[in-house]
């Protein structure tokens, strides 16, 4: 991390509440200056922490956290502490990144009564994220009450999905019934990375066709057409799809009740699998793809296979959007392994010359974290790496509402 401590006045306290965790970052949506940030983890656990980076210095402490609201209180005593007493600081709002929007939102909302009461309504979709999403408005509520707050939704960017894409082919009354459809996930950050990308390119979104690539421990892709997404990975939640650092992504859904009927798991159980004890650390114990990388340089077979898995997955999903989209201008890599894992970049669009997709090895060896084009000179199709920032997106989102408000 590195950030400074100017030109607070205006800045956007973004928040992203996760079950245990509470991640945060001061950023002003018109400098993109980042006056402070952290995380606070294993939140309501043994062994909970908070680590804060303000004026370019980081503090870690353990400290027992045992609700969302007490993480808060402590996070604003360190801003405090360095300076910034956060209700007064003349702060544009506090954005809260929601996972969930359901069928209801869809666009960046102010928060009243009546959107959380909403967003509580659509937990049943989100029962890890959305509940946990809430408490954080709460509590920012109560400790910075006359700060405007804004929620953003992950889902919001594939709103628009065309229905083929977003059907489940399953009985349309009880899909309709329990609100089931493909919403996909990682909005913010496919929205902003296309953007960059056609920018990077000095080409007008509307004209330009492309594939975004967002690997993190969590993993999505998307398939955007003249700037709107046509399809995506994640489905009713962020468990479909590509293999993830925990998660399995597509599966047979047959094996949610074989592993029912016959491994007598418990609904909890099976979730808890799928979600938590699957994709690299199902199959090879880590979740982190550098270890999963390290294994592999050891010899490590499981974590080969995991690998390999994971390639074969992302090049499905590659091939089926390019044909989905006909005529495709770019392949976007994004988040932190996307960012920054330039074998698997090469190991994803190995062989695919005959489509015009040449990735330069010198290019892509190349480390940085500004957006940068991979691809060789002469391929039909631009291969780029676009780092994602998913903060000031929502900082520039939530600004924009409380302009119009
Ligand atoms: P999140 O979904 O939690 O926001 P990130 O976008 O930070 O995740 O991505 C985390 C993933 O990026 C981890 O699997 C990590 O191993 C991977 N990663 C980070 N740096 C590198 C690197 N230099 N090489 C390969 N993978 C990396």
């Amino acid at each position: 991390m590195s950030v400074g401590h100017t030109g607070i006045r205006g800045a956007v306290l973004v928040l992203n509440a996760g079950s245990s965790s509470l991640k945060y970052q001061l950023v002003h949506p018109d400098t993109e200056v980042v006056s402070a940030e952290g995380l606070c983890e294993r939140i309501g656990d043994l062994g909970s922490s908070i680590t804060h980076e303000q004026n370019g210095t980081e503090v870690t402490e353990q400290i027992e956290l045992p609700d969302h609201k007490t993480a808060f209180e402590r996070v604003v005593a360190l801003f405090a502490e360095g300076g910034i007493d956060l209700a007064t600081a003349g702060l544009r709002a506090v954005g809260h990144r929601v996972v969930h929007g359901g069928r209801t939102f869809f666009m960046p909302t102010l928060v009243t009564e009546h959107v959380m009461s909403e967003i509580d309504r659509i937990s049943t979709l989100a029962p890890l994220h959305n509940p946990a999403n809430l408490i954080g408005m709460r509590a920012a509520g109560e400790l910075l009450p006359d700060v405007p707050a804004v929620v953003v939704f992950d889902t919001a960017f594939f709103h628009g999905l065309p229905d083929a894409a977003s059907t489940y082919a399953i009985d349309r009354g009880v899909a309709t019934l329990h609100a089931i459809r493909r919403y996909g996930f990682h909005g913010t950050s496919h929205e902003y990375v296309s953007a960059k990308a056609a920018e990077f390119l000095g080409r007008p979104p509307t004209e330009l066709n492309q594939i975004v690539l967002h690997l993190g421990n969590g993993a999505s892709a998307s398939a955007i057409r003249g700037g709107q997404p046509i399809d995506t990975s994640m489905g009713m939640t962020p468990l479909q799809g590509l293999v993830m650092g925990t998660r399995s992504g597509d599966i047979d859904p047959a094996v949610v009740i074989h592993l029912h009927r016959v491994a007598k798991l418990s609904a909890e159980q099976i979730d808890t699998l799928l979600n938590k004890q699957s994709g690299l650390k199902g199959l090879c114990g880590e979740s982190d793809f550098r270890s999963v990388t390290q294994l592999i340089e050891q010899g490590d077979a499981s974590a080969k296979l995991a690998y390999d898995v994971y390639v074969h997955r992302l090049r499905q999903y590659i091939g089926a959007y390019m044909l989905d989209l006909g005529r495709l201008d770019a392949i976007v890599f994004t988040a932190g392994v996307g960012e920054n894992a330039a074998g698997l970049r090469a190991d994803a669009l190995a062989g695919l010359e005959n489509f015009g997709i040449v990735i330069d090895p010198d290019r892509n060896a190349v480390r940085s974290k500004d957006p940068r084009r991979i691809s060789a000179d002469g391929g039909t199709v631009d291969v780029l790496v676009v780092p994602t920032n998913e903060e000031l997106a929502i900082a520039r989102q939530s600004a924009a509402v409380v302009a119009e408000a």
